[in-house]
């Protein structure tokens, strides 16, 4: 039997959560970054692709996460909540 690394969910041991320290590390700090949503929203529905990174890089930079992480959560919220419904 073998398990998946809760963050990239690669094979890995059962005895292990995760494959690596960076995606243990990744995974807690995720947990950590909380995105209000209407401001996904408004990054998907009124901005222009260039704004929206833009936004989020603002966004990571105000609370110190790291990019790739916050638009991450991003898209994960915008999955979640309003691609189909
Ligand atoms: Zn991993």
């Amino acid at each position: 039997m073998t398990n998946h690394c809760q963050y990239c969910s690669k094979r890995i041991p059962i005895s292990k959560v995760f494959c690596s320290a960076d995606c243990k590390e990744s995974f807690f700090q995720k947990i950590a970054i909380s995105v209000p949503k209407p401001f996904v929203k408004k990054l998907y529905f009124f901005c222009s692709e260039e704004q929206r990174d833009s936004e989020i890089k603002s966004f990571a930079q105000r609370h110190n996460w790291h990019e790739k992480l916050v638009t991450e959560k991003i898209e994960e919220i915008f999955q979640e909540y309003y691609r189909c419904g």
